[in-house]
């Protein structure tokens, strides 16, 4: 691999996808396998989006049982968290992210480093299709306890895989709060994707974790 090479790392969530599509996808699969408790599909959902929207957002369902009606009891809950946690997703990557994994294929080794239970974010790469396109992927729950963002070692693990040089790397992702401490401490160029409709775009930087330049599609990642 000549020293030259560049890499560009994805994030995952409202980086690739829209994480708002991924929670649709499972509060209708919710919705439907657990109709015999909430009734009616469109109510469950509608109620779980409206929460989604609100400063419930930590606890869609609680919130969701109790607007409906129905009495809250934890192994329900439980089984409800499970499921969407599980569910293969109907998801697709936003249009300006298949633009960008084909223009930079040609251009750039490619990867991606996603935080979040490793069989949810295993669904969604099969659902988008990313394991052929991308050259070197990170689950961050497959590491360990304690080895997620903001903590470095995924992205110190992906450029030597890559065999790219720390300076040659980029890494794009949309979370200011976690996603950019540790690339811009290893010397990484950080760009921070501004989608409507994320939900995390607003979260403010820890100390040394701003975001390098700020784009609002992926069209402008080169
Ligand atoms: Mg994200």
């Amino acid at each position: 691999m000549p020293t030259t090479a560049r890499a560009v790392i994805f994030d995952l969530d409202d980086t690739l996808y829209l994480e708002r599509d991924f929670a649709r996808s499972g509060y209708e699969s919710v919705a439907t396998a657990f109709a015999q408790q909430l009734g009616s599909a469109q109510l469950a959902v509608a109620a779980m989006l409206k929460n989604l929207d609100s400063p419930n957002r930590h606890r869609v369902f609680d919130a969701t049982l109790a607007d409906l009606g129905v009495p809250v009891d934890a192994a329900l809950l439980r089984a409800m968290i499970d499921h969407y946690r599980n569910h293969l997703p109907r998801i697709r990557l936003c249009d300006d992210a298949e633009r960008a994994l084909q223009r930079l294929s040609t251009s750039a080794r490619l990867g991606l480093i996603t935080d979040g239970p490793r069989v949810t974010q295993a669904n969604k790469i099969v659902a988008l299709g990313l394991r052929p396109r991308i050259h070197e992927l990170i689950l961050t729950d497959e590491l360990g306890p304690g080895l997620g963002k903001p903590h470095p070692r995924a992205f110190v693990s992906i450029a030597a895989a890559l065999g790219v040089a720390p300076a040659n790397c980029i890494y794009v992702a949309d979370n200011p709060s976690k996603d950019f401490v540790a690339p811009n401490t290893l010397g990484w160029t950080t760009i921070q994707i501004r989608r409507p409709g994320g939900l995390y775009a607003d979260r403010q930087p820890p100390v040394g974790g701003a975001p390098q330049r700020v784009i609002t599609s992926l069209d402008e990642c080169g």
